[in-house]
């Protein structure tokens, strides 16, 4: 069975002392007791105090929201996938849609920071999604095995199973607009077939698939409630500590 699986993506966001406020009414959370792993991404100013924290606690880790494509060097204001191993992270997110976009990451600079990330012991959370006109398009199948071909597909096996792959439509980060519970599962299915015909039905049964894209406290149970749905990369509602909980607690 696969294990339920929430990343809060904290993007570019909140002081040091809201941080440690998240982090401590999360964690010392009571209610939360169903088994589910809980991941915070933190800005990396942040990471190794929350990943501190994090490794007293059962169920808790830490993801990196980035690693460079580097392995060490002069690359001022790099973080390499080794630092961040070094601190005990597990995670590190890589591809979501807006370092592709913002920061003009290709598929080939991706490989080199899966490639870096593997090497250093981190799991990858791969982000992959279609934007809206090609979701209107209907060419959001294509994309996204075009997305999943020319990166982590390239990996050998032994090296998939560390991998999560996290849908986020790129219409729906931050919109407000969730994709709706079908439209999430009938993708993630067919991710899922997409590993079985590259790998094989046993990797694309372990394989944990990630729901992204204004999901929160409302829509989690509905989404997660679907049989391909393992978990959700959240990224506004992960800031507020009862939203998050509330999220957790959605399975
Ligand atoms: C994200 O950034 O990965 C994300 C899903 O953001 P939001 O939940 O705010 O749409």
């Amino acid at each position: 069975m696969r294990k339920k699986i929430v990343v809060g993506n904290w993007k570019m966001n909140l002081s040091r002392k809201e941080a440690d406020d998240l982090v401590r009414e999360i964690s010392q959370s009571t209610s939360l007791d169903n088994n589910t792993e809980i991941v915070f991404a933190p800005p990396f100013i942040y990471l190794d105090s929350v990943s501190s924290v994090c490794l007293n606690r059962q169920f808790f880790s830490t993801a990196a929201q980035n690693c460079s494509s580097y392995s060490n060097g002069a690359y001022t204001g790099e973080i390499s996938a080794q630092m961040i191993d070094s601190l005990e992270v597990k995670y590190v997110i890589i591809g979501h849609s807006e370092r592709r976009q913002n920061f003009n990451e290709t598929d080939k600079v991706l490989n080199l920071k899966m490639n870096q990330a593997l090497k250093n012991n981190l799991n990858v959370i791969f982000c992959c999604g279609e934007d809206i006109n090609q979701r209107e398009a209907n060419q959001h199948f294509d994309i996204i095995e075009k997305q999943l071909s020319s990166t982590i597909f390239k990996l050998d096996i032994h090296n998939f199973k560390d991998i999560i792959i996290a849908y986020e439509p790129i219409w729906a980060i931050g919109t407000g607009k969730t994709a709706s519970s079908d439209q999430a599962q009938e993708m993630h299915s067919f991710i899922r077939s997409l590993i079985d015909k590259r790998y094989d039905n046993k990797t694309g049964s372990l394989t944990l698939l990630l729901y992204g894209g204004s999901c929160n406290a409302s829509n989690a149970y509905e989404l997660f409630s679907k049989e391909d749905i393992d978990g959700g990369l959240i990224g506004g509602a992960s800031l507020n500590s009862s939203d998050f909980i509330s999220i957790i607690k959605s399975f």
